[in-house]
């Protein structure tokens, strides 16, 4: 789960790293009743990065240009996300950009610490054009992160005397927070030395979705659609994609291929949509409900192999709650005779073939809707 930038600061904050003094606001008029220092900046608040180079992040020297600059980011879209929420925060003047992280690094398999000298530009591009200026530290992890390696890496990155020994509280101060929050990603970009210290500009979390049991005072997730978070309570793995066919499959790897067969026949997928295996008679039912909830839906196609997963099981559920769209179902595997029978009494064909479904499907989105649909 990914948090905003003022999520992460208040957890930082929490843990004692050095952030600005700032607030976060809905609407421009709210600017006036903050007690701030100006110059601010005016950072807006969603879940991807960049926001600097989109035109997200502006710097005001009074508060009527703070609410101007605020008015303009709010409504902005930013890589697809349209910008709800803004931070006005104490500008920070900058004299030198780092990059600090601590990361879940899988190749690894443990905790690796991430820094550079060349901060305040995505670690991407460092690592892409100059990727001698990015310094590694490997987390034992027996021992965790110690204060030599923080040392280490400071050094290398050109830090001596105070400014090492604020290095070192940070670093190890970040490792803490993600450790004790189970976070994945921890990274402050830019780490900025300003005013003389060492300050947290930018603040990037991502936590961990298995441990999120372990943390009850999180924020509610923000990057769940309401159908996609309905979804998930019911123990469905669903995601909205933006086509006009609604798919549901047993396995992640057969939905995949699922939308991979509906593209190559020049159809679009609505959504992915895994019901698991072994999945129920209600678990089929659950899924046609969730599948055909989205507006623009023309036609559905339902992808089952039965293994775990039983022919049987799956036809009854459709029984149950027949599509309301045109349907192109593909069934067999595991007693795919008896789910064959169920689906056929009710007058509802299935095949066996997932290509020939597929292209069934991508036709049956094309036909015009009949007077009286929809
Ligand atoms: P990102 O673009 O989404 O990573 O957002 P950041 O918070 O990292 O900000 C991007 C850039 O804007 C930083 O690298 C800084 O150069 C600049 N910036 C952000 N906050 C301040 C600030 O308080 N003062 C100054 N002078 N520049 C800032
Ligand atoms: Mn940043």
């Amino acid at each position: 789960m990914k948090l905003h930038e003022y999520q992460a600061k208040e957890i930082f904050a929490r843990y004692g790293l050095p952030v600005q003094r700032g607030a976060v606001v809905e609407a421009a008029e709210q600017v006036a009743g903050l007690d701030l220092r100006y110059p601010v900046v005016v950072k807006a608040q969603v879940l991807v990065g960049g926001r600097g180079k989109a035109g997200g992040i502006k710097l005001a020297s009074t508060p009527t240009e703070a609410e101007a600059k605020v008015r303009a980011i709010l409504g902005m879209e930013i890589q697809g996300e349209r910008v709800s929420r803004v931070l006005v925060a104490e500008a920070a003047e900058i004299d030198a950009e780092y990059y600090l992280a601590f990361v879940t690094d899988r190749s690894a398999r443990g905790v690796t610490a991430v820094a550079s000298a060349a901060g305040g530009v995505e670690i991407e591009t460092v690592a892409h054009t100059t990727p001698e200026k990015i310094v590694r530290g490997a987390v034992d992890p027996f021992l965790g992160f110690q204060p030599f390696q923080a040392r280490s890496l400071g050094r290398r990155l050109g830090f001596a005397g105070p400014h090492l020994a604020e290095f070192e509280r940070i670093c190890t101060t970040l490792y803490r927070l993600y450790w004790d929050e189970d976070a994945d990603l921890a990274e402050i970009n830019p780490l900025a030395l300003a005013g003389g210290h060492l300050l947290c500009v930018d603040a990037k979390l991502v936590l961990d979705d298995n441990a999120l049991y372990r943390h009850q005072n999180l924020p509610a997730s923000e990057e769940m659609t309401p159908l996609e978070r309905e979804a998930r309570s019911h123990g469905l793995a669903y995601v909205e994609l933006d086509g006009d066919i609604a798919v549901i499959g047993n396995g992640a790897g057969l939905v995949m291929s699922t939308l991979d067969l509906l593209a190559h026949f020049g159809g679009r997928a609505a959504n992915f949509l895994d019901v698991g295996g072994g999945a129920s008679a209600e678990a089929m039912q659950t899924a046609l409900e969730i599948a055909q909830r989205k507006s623009g839906i023309r036609a559905i196609f339902i992808n089952i192999f039965g293994g775990i997963t039983r022919c049987d099981d799956v036809a009854r559920g459709i029984v149950e709650n027949p599509p309301r769209v045109p349907a192109s179902i593909r069934l067999t595997g595991t007693n795919e005779e008896e789910g064959q029978r169920i689906l056929r009494q009710a007058g509802i064909v299935a095949g066996l073939d997932a290509d020939e479904a597929a292209r069934a499907a991508v036709e049956l989105a094309r036909r015009p809707p009949r007077r009286g649909d929809g």
